[in-house]
């Protein structure tokens, strides 16, 4: 298969959640960029979404479309949601059931179902292969 076609499969295996990420970008009335491929969304109402999370965090990843406080964050965190946005393409409609299927059997045995989670271990090496 050629680069391109795997590329549209991804899109399309992790479009359901892309398109709920659009769905909620739009209610939280927040600001769209496309960066290489990947739609970004900072504003307000987003800020205080992700704020509000059991585990707050400063951006989120669903599908195609990464959450972000601001600008700054979206920056920050663009390396380690870039991975978030792979293991979309590779699982799809998998994704989200499998990483809150881990973190919860991981804090039901009192570990970090965040650190722990192979998703995140995953994003965090190249996140530190880059040196950040
Ligand atoms: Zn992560």
């Amino acid at each position: 298969m050629s680069r391109t076609v795997v590329r549209i499969i991804g899109y399309l295996w992790a479009g359901p959640n892309t398109v709920l990420g659009i769905a909620i970008g739009l209610l939280l009335g927040g600001r769209f960029k496309c960066v290489d491929g990947v739609l970004e969304i900072h504003g307000r109402h987003v800020s205080r979404a992700l704020a509000r999370l059991i585990i707050p965090a400063s951006a989120l990843t669903m599908g195609h479309v990464v959450f972000g406080r601001d600008p700054e964050s979206l920056a920050v965190t663009r390396l380690h949601e870039r991975v978030h946005v792979r293991q979309y393409e590779i699982w799809g409609p998998f994704f989200l059931p499998a990483y809150l299927g881990i973190s919860l059997w991981l804090y039901a045995r009192r570990r970090d179902g965040y650190r722990e989670n192979p998703f995140e271990i995953e994003a965090y090496a190249v996140e530190e292969q880059d040196g950040h």
